[in-house]
């Protein structure tokens, strides 16, 4: 249950939410502004094409609804999400004007679905098409799909013969056809010899859908060059800060920020081990901050340290430390010997990403890509958006019955209900 909205609460939201963040073990910072201006800078790269948003999976574990209206507001037309239940979320955001776009297609039962939230479905096989058309030849429905084709993915989409083969269909007008996109491999290595391949034989395929808008690139494919960016571009990542172009330096501004709670400081003795497996000793006495996240909130174990190997580290008043030891289900523990003893007391919030610490850095410590960091982050987190239309919610799980904590002296104090004060929040 959602303690801000519990009607039998005796405190205001306001205060509710105080409580609930006093209370929250993690504090995920979504800044609605700068998603806002990394689109614009996208748009801006890839005019005269319109700049899409992608917004699957949650936004990219952002949130949809909150990144949909925000990227609305600022103008975007045209979003993409991978499945239906997705698009209903994207479409009670957004205006009816806006156009939807649904990744995984359309299966023969779906179409009333479709329909009823008035989204297109993004098809990628002939079958697929056949029963879309049937649905729409029976409904009256006509209210458009995207053609998928495959130039080198092997995922979705038609083989260019194929979608030769739907030419006469397009040339005879009244196709229902909205949309005819593909989807790079491997946009990210600016040297590819791939990137040309896909893009020539797109290009080929491109221009026989006369008539029909074009799309080839995602966010690191707006990077390629105006050559890839036909009339629609689908930028994903790049919206939410991870780096398009990791050849070269990022050009885009970060989105998240996340924080959680040292809930022990303790001291051990040198040679004493720290976590499971006891794979991390003390080579000195040592002082550990004991950080309430972990895996099952998104914070990989792969990030984990041990004495032959450095794991990733977190910011503690302002200063970057080591994890000690393996990273568990809901903590992991961090060597703060070298802080002065009032810098990391219990009850403060440390920075697990942000002020300096990007996703593309934790991906690295993770062995993954900043996608899965930002798609992994977990639920017990409160979120807090800054910028946009922002509102404060306290955690998906939990919250309800969790008292407000006692404040240390120093300790953090909650994150302000408004967006204009979120960045005073430093433990
Ligand atoms: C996810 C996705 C995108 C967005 O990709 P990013 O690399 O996140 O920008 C674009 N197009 C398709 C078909 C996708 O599946």
């Amino acid at each position: 249950m959602n303690i801000a909205s519990d009607p039998k609460s005796l405190l205001s939201p306001e205060a509710n939410l105080a409580a609930a963040h006093a209370a929250a073990t993690g504090i995920l910072t979504i800044d609605l502004d700068a998603i806002v201006a990394n689109w614009r800078k996208l748009e801006k790269t890839a005019v005269p094409a319109e700049c899409a948003g992608v917004v699957k999976a949650n936004a990219y574990g952002c949130g949809a609804e909150q990144v949909a209206r925000a990227l609305a507001n600022a103008g975007c037309k045209t979003f993409f999400v991978a499945t239906l239940d997705e698009g209903r979320v994207v479409r009670a955001a957004v205006p009816e004007s806006a156009t939807i776009y649904v990744l995984d297609g359309f299966f023969q039962n779906s179409g009333e679905a479709y329909a009823a939230i008035n989204c297109r479905p993004v098809i990628g096989e002939l079958n697929e098409l056949a029963e879309w058309d049937v649905f729409c030849r029976r409904s009256g429905w006509t209210g458009g799909c995207a053609i998928h084709i495959d130039t080198g993915m092997s995922r979705l989409g038609l083989t260019v013969a194929e979608a030769q083969g739907i030419i006469p269909r397009i040339n005879a007008g009244d196709h229902g056809i909205t949309l005819v996109m593909s989807h790079l491999v491997s946009a990210e290595l600016l040297n590819n010899p791939v990137n040309a391949k896909q893009l020539a034989a797109f290009r080929e395929i491109q221009s026989l859908f006369s008539g029909v808008p074009a799309a080839l690139a995602n966010s690191s494919g707006i990077f390629l060059g105006p050559q890839f960016q036909f009339d629609l571009v689908r930028p994903g990542a790049a919206l939410y800060g991870i780096n398009p172009t990791p050849e070269a330096d990022n050009p885009m501004q970060p989105v998240v920020e996340l924080k959680a709670r040292i809930v022990q400081i303790r001291n051990i003795e040198r040679g004493e081990t720290v976590g499971y497996g006891g794979t991390w000793s003390a080579r000195r006495p040592t002082r550990l901050a004991i950080v309430s996240a972990g895996y099952a909130d998104g914070y990989f174990r792969a990030a984990s340290a041990s004495d032959g190997t450095r794991g990733a580290e977190v910011i503690v008043s302002g200063k970057r430390c080591p994890i000690a030891g393996r990273v568990s289900m809901d903590l992991m523990a961090v060597d703060v010997t070298d802080l002065e003893k009032t810098a990391a007391r219990r009850g403060h919030m440390v920075t697990l990403i942000g002020e300096g610490i990007t996703i593309d850095e934790l991906a690295h410590h993770f062995g993954t890509i900043g996608y899965e960091v930002l798609t992994s982050l977990g639920r017990r987190f409160a979120r807090v958006y800054k910028g946009g239309d922002a509102k404060v919610e306290p955690p998906a799980l939990a919250a309800s019955d969790a008292p407000a904590t006692e404040s240390a002296p120093g300790a953090a104090t909650p994150p302000p209900v408004h967006s204009e004060s979120a960045s005073a929040d430093k433990a």
